[in-house]
């Protein structure tokens, strides 16, 4: 074991040496689960989950982990995030269990954190039957699908829930039957394919609040590498319910003329010449005003340079249209030559459009200008 620093923590965890799988550590294997690229997710929520505080102006805050491998999330929580009165700590692993423990006392945090040794769900449902709490942190291996139904349970109107999802391959259409198993909707290989992901993954949830009468709002929503994370608000109000089926549809994209965009309707609409994929989220996947004046208050100096990197890219993307972002490969095809992302962002900006970098790729842009006139104007020049 180490001991390691991240945020305003200390803690101690499994040597990251002893693991190696080819030429890189792999979290996976270590007898707890601690994974130091997880940095810019925790440092992320804490921004968010600091900015959801003063958004709503809730104090005495309970915050609920039921997947916390060393408890390096749950400790950062009650250390950095403003008003928390109490952070519930869990994981069904007796070795984890104890790492949690230890690491609470080293930090002199367990008046704030409570600690168990239980199944995930079952935890879930004893916080629902005892009052709920503010905000619930899903951070499994692999899909958050089996711990959805309960997080929806447990968390009090206006709460936020987080979603981690590591199956970004399965989400974005590597693995097309096994997502529509999962998740109950077919993702599609297309250039957006990992916007397609997201938004399959934030219906998931919106499909299991709806049918227990609520609805969600999602606050922030990203990308980074190997992982999903999604945070949302969640409403328990059947009127709300109403509002999030109008966000559920289908994502279409016609490849002869680059068009793509989104279509309301659930169950599958009839429309042809189009490729569908669905049913997703269709609204926004972030909420502008809140990234703009809490989240990005919310960012501190002492996140890694990549957390505030991706922080600022999504602040800026968050500007642009709700319309699937395109590749610049798209508009420069058989050009000869790579296309620079802000030549593409200058030329439609320069025709009075809106255009703005995507998160979800280097190549990514997102606009409300016809694709195919920029590549005519493009190839032309
Ligand atoms: N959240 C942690 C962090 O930020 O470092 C990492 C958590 S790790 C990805 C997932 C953890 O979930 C593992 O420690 C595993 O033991 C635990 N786990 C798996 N299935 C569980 C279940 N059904 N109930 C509770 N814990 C579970």
């Amino acid at each position: 074991k180490v001991e390691i620093r991240e945020g305003l923590v200390s803690i101690i965890v499994p040597d990251l040496s002893k693991y190696i799988v080819g030429n890189r550590p792999e979290p996976a294997h270590a007898p707890v689960f601690y994974n130091p690229r997880m940095e810019v997710n925790r440092s992320l929520s804490i921004a968010i989950i600091n900015g959801y505080v003063n958004y709503t102006g809730k104090s005495n805050i309970i915050i609920c982990e039921p997947l916390s491998g060393t408890g390096v999330r749950a400790i950062r929580y009650a250390r950095e995030i403003n008003g928390v009165s109490k952070v519930i700590s869990n994981d069904i692993s007796e070795r984890a269990y104890e790492l949690i423990r230890m690491n609470i006392d080293r930090n002199g945090l367990s008046d704030i954190i409570n600690v168990h040794k239980d199944d995930a769900n079952n935890l879930l449902l004893r916080i629902a039957r005892e009052g709920g709490c503010d905000v619930i942190d899903i951070d499994p291996f692999g899909s958050p699908q089996p711990f959805i139904e309960n997080s929806l349970r447990a968390i009090r109107d206006q709460g936020l829930l987080c979603v981690t999802a590591t199956d970004v391959g399965v989400l974005s259409g590597k693995y097309p039957i096994k997502c529509v198993r999962r998740y109950g909707a077919l993702p599609q290989k297309f250039p957006y394919r990992f916007e397609v992901g997201i938004r399959i993954l934030i219906s998931t949830v919106a499909r299991y609040a709806l049918s227990m009468d609520y609805g969600i709002r999602p606050l922030m929503s990203f990308l980074d590498g190997h992982y999903y994370r999604v945070c949302m608000l969640v409403f328990k109000d059947r009127a709300y319910a109403l509002e999030t089926l109008r966000n559920i549809g289908y994502s279409y994209y016609r490849p002869s003329t680059l068009q793509r965009g989104f279509i309301s309707g659930y169950p599958i609409p009839g429309v042809n010449r189009y490729r569908l994929s669905g049913p997703l989220w269709i609204g926004n996947l972030w909420d502008a005003e809140f990234l703009m004046n809490y989240f990005m208050k919310g960012t501190r100096d002492y996140f890694s340079s990549r957390a505030r990197e991706v922080a600022g890219l999504i602040g800026e993307e968050a500007l642009g249209p709700n319309i699937p972002y395109a590749l610049t490969t798209e508009v420069g095809r058989d050009l000869g030559r790579e296309l620079p992302i802000n030549d593409v962002i200058s030329i439609i900006r320069g025709l009075g459009y809106q255009a703005v970098r995507s998160h979800f790729h280097v190549k990514g842009f997102r606009t409300n200008a016809d694709l195919l006139r920029i590549k005519e104007i493009i190839m032309g020049k």
